[in-house]
């Protein structure tokens, strides 16, 4: 393209994106006069798709995060696009929702790719390693890294085509009825506590137990269950932990825990071009919008917190350093067990290794002065 063309195009770009603005006057494009105006993109064609979650109706960011998504696809696509939102059990169980979107019973689903490690343990380091990498690190994995490339391979296997659906941020290490002083206040435990996290713990005498989120309040405050990790104080605050424990965690387990909005292959193959672009760069959107959401709503929970009777702690070194001992002995076991776990942990650590770099030399120096 000579530079002559290029200009030609670009003011054609430039008047369109002009035209654009100026209809864009209409927020709600329900009247049939804003509809006349509005862009068809793809012309008398309305595609419909069912898309379950694993969570709860309402739940709070991630949830949300999700109907903000339809809504927003709905608006871009000029209503040409409807992806009707299925909360937990409307359609399918919570984790039910990975096999359905599989066989083509629903065409997409929002969860998170930690929950299908017995599938495939490479996804357990798609979704976020224990002292891995934080939210902004993870997105550039995921999106230059080569980290999206690499599960689009192994979604590829079960029929499903992942685009990126959130990040929980970092979480607590979780909230504790005793003081852990030393490694052996951790022997006998037991907690609450899902994942890689929770297979480290278990090698630290640690008795893990899987509770459906509606139970674990009730597991804690009559001491079924010792302590338990959910999320971070936006979340845990709404679950009441701070009224029967009192010891809160600081994190290491979960440092930025991937979510997904995964789509069965067909159903995304089928979509128009424009379709999948308004798609992709909803979900973009979503991903950095519930990283913010949890930024502001972290904050005032924190605040409120804090003014609670409760002590904030970090685990003593020799937890910490153990813990690290026994992820890297997981970690060797399923790259021996699993070829998809070896390469995505070889991606995984090596970016890591070379971004905590940058993020040392930047975040860190700002953090420890400000
Ligand atoms: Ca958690």
């Amino acid at each position: 393209v000579n530079k002559r063309d290029f200009l030609k195009t670009a003011s054609v770009v430039g008047g369109a994106i002009l035209g654009g603005s100026l209809l864009s006057g209409c927020s709600d494009c329900d009247n049939e006069s804003d509809k006349n105006r509005s862009v068809n993109i793809n012309k008398g064609k309305k595609v419909k798709l069912k898309l379950a979650t694993s969570w709860p109706s309402n739940f709070p960011i991630m949830g949300t995060g999700v109907d903000f998504f339809a809504e927003q696809v709905k608006k871009l696509s000029g209503g040409s696009l409807e992806i009707k939102v299925y909360t937990k059990n409307q359609l399918v169980p919570a984790l039910a929702v990975f096999d359905t979107a599989s066989t083509g019973q629903i065409d997409a689903f929002h969860s998170g790719p930690y929950y299908w490690k017995g599938k495939n343990s490479a996804l357990s380091v798609i979704g976020g390693v224990p002292f891995g990498m934080l939210p902004s690190e993870t997105n550039s994995w995921m999106r230059f890294g080569g980290g999206l490339e690499l599960w689009r391979e192994i979604y590829d296997k079960y029929n499903l085509y992942p685009l990126l659906g959130g990040n929980t941020g970092i979480q607590m290490g979780g909230w504790f009825k005793k003081e852990i002083k030393s490694l052996k206040d951790l022997n006998g435990l037991k907690m609450r506590i899902p994942g890689l996290g929770g297979e480290v713990f278990s090698k630290m005498g640690v008795n893990p137990i899987l509770l459906p989120a509606g139970e674990i309040f009730t597991a804690l405050e009559r001491g079924t269950i010792d302590a338990t990790e959910w999320v971070s104080p936006a979340l845990d605050i709404k679950m009441g932990f701070q009224k029967v424990a009192q010891y809160y965690y600081t994190g290491w387990h979960e440092t930025g825990s991937v979510l997904e909005l995964s789509f069965n292959k067909n159903s995304w193959n089928k979509l128009s071009n424009e379709h999948k672009a308004i798609i992709e760069t909803a979900s973009f959107e979503v991903n950095t919008r519930m990283t913010e959401e949890f930024q502001f709503e972290n904050g005032q929970a924190l605040e409120k917190l804090k003014s609670s009777n409760i002590k904030i702690k970090s685990f003593p070194d020799e937890v910490i350093s153990r813990a690290k001992t026994e992820l890297n002995s997981v970690i060797d076991k399923l790259s021996s067990e699993n070829p998809d776990f070896e390469k995505v942990w070889k991606s995984y650590s090596k970016f890591l290794e070379q971004t905590s770099q940058w993020t040392n030399l930047s975040a860190k120096s700002i953090l420890n002065i400000r």
